[in-house]
This record gives C-alpha cells, structure tokens and sequence, in this order.
C-alpha cells in the first residue's frame, strides 16, 4: 500500500462520510466501517470508487464489540499492515429522562460512543508505536464538555472520550503519536432528525453563528489534525458555532 491509511468508523452517513470522502479526495486508502447500514455503506464506497478508484475498503462491524472490533483490524493488517490515521467517529443518541433509562440503554451509549475507541486504539496503536507515527481523532460532543439536560449517558460517554484523549495522548507522544478530539455543536445529520421545527429554530438561536454545523466543517478539521505538526496533540477542539 503506497498510499496513507485511514479507517472512519460510523462512515455510512453524516460526520463519517464527510470525513471518508474527504480523505479519499485528498490521496487516502480508507477503511469504511458502520454496524447496521450496508447498503447505505455500499453506497458511499461505490461513490468513493467512482471518483477515486482504489480508494476504500468495507470493514463492517459493530465497534461496541471487542470481537468485531479485532476481526475488521485482521482485515485491515491483511490489505496494509495498519493505520496511518484512526478516526473513532460512530456515535449514537439517547435523550430522556435518566430515571427512565433502561441497563441496556446506557450500555448501549457507553459501548458505542466510548468503549469502541478504547477497542480500536488498542488495536491500531501496535503498528503505529512500530513506525514510529500516526493520529487518533476522536469525534467527540460539546456535551462531554458542557453536561446536556437529557442526554446524561451521550454527555458522559463523550467526558469519557474526552479523558481518553488526553491520557492517551500523554502515553502516545513519546511514540509521535497524536490524539486529539472534536468537541461538534449541533451539526446538520441525521441525528438531529428527532428535533421538530420548534426545538431546531430554538436551538439554532442559541448558536451565535446562527445555523448548524455542516458534516464537511468538521471533515477539514478532521483532515487538519491528521496533517498537523506532533506539538498539536491532547486537545479538545470546539466546533461548535461559538455555543460554548
Ligand atoms: P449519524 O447518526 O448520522 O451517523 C452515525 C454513524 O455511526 C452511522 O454510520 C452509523 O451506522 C454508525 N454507527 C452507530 N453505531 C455503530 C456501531 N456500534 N458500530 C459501527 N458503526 C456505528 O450521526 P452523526 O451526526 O454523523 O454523528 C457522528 C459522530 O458525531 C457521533 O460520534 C456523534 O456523537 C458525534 N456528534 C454529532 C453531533 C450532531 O449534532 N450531529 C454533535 C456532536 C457530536
């Protein structure tokens, strides 16, 4: 493989496919993942495939599953030995009351939106350590940093993230490895598609740059701390319309 490696969790919609796209168009082999949406994801390689042939990969699986998780990494040491870059996007909500939240529920959010970046980094970490560079980015939320009404198992699982990427950071800069995060606001995807109208246009008002967030705006910011210099690592950067 001649080219640089990345793998984009959650890549069939929104931020993951952004950010997939992205990285193809900029010279990348990309390792496509998401749990349930094949055909979805077909989709996205077979557009990636047209307008950069030899460009990605499918690695299905379910990233809140250790076994899932170390049988999509054998298939990416087969194609490449391993990863340039790991991108720990797949996410999922949950809003409602916490004293109505069921054990699977929040297992649900934490094994999604946290335990699978600890399952990939562990995985991916080998071969960077082994040449000496590589970038972990994960997607994270300004709840993590901010505590959302509602959503108090998406908001901790996104602090979680957020204590992962420092700690890790710390363990990985001896190996010039980054790791960083993207603290998103309201971004315009399909996970916002449970708002109505009313809840959109109040939450919009609330952001000082007036709208939402769009998936590319985070993809750049995505592909600039995959190209930026080993000092920028341990970070949590807000993207969020200047909300926090
Ligand atoms: P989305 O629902 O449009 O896409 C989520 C993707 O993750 C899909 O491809 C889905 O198939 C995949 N996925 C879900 N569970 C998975 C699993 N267990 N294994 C593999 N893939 C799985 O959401 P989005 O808005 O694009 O969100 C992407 C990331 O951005 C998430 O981590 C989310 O928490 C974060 N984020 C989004 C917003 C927002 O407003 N949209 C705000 C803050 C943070």
């Amino acid at each position: 493989m001649n080219k640089p490696t990345v793998l984009v969790t959650g890549a069939s919609r929104g931020i993951g496919k952004s950010i997939a796209t992205l990285f193809a168009a900029k010279g990348y082999y990309v390792f496509l993942n998401c749990r349930q949406s094949f055909a979805q994801l077909t989709e996205v390689w077979a557009e990636l495939e047209t307008q950069y042939p030899d460009s990605s990969e499918i690695v299905f699986g379910d990233v809140g599953n250790p076994d899932e998780v170390r049988a999509m990494f054998l298939q990416i040491e087969q194609s490449c030995n391993g990863l340039d870059v790991l991108i720990n996007n797949a996410g999922i909500s949950y809003i409602g009351l916490l004293s109505d939240m069921t054990d699977q529920s929040w297992q649900d959010v934490i094994q999604t939106n946290l335990s699978s970046s600890f399952y990939c980094c562990r995985a991916a970490v080998p071969y960077m350590v082994s040449q000496k560079k590589g970038k972990i980015i994960n997607i994270s939320s300004m709840w993590g940093t901010a505590g959302a009404s509602c959503e108090a198992a998406y908001s901790a699982s996104k602090s979680g993230l957020h204590g992962l990427t420092r700690a890790l950071s710390k363990e990985l800069a001896p190996s010039n490895i980054q790791v960083n995060a993207i603290a998103c606001g309201a971004i315009d995807t399909s996970m916002n598609n449970q708002l109505s109208m009313d809840e959109r246009r109040s939450l919009e008002d609330d952001i000082p740059v007036g709208r939402f967030g769009l998936p590319e705006e985070i993809a750049e910011t995505a592909f600039y701390l995959a190209s930026s210099h080993p000092y920028l690592t341990g970070q949590i950067i807000g993207i969020d319309g200047g909300f926090l």
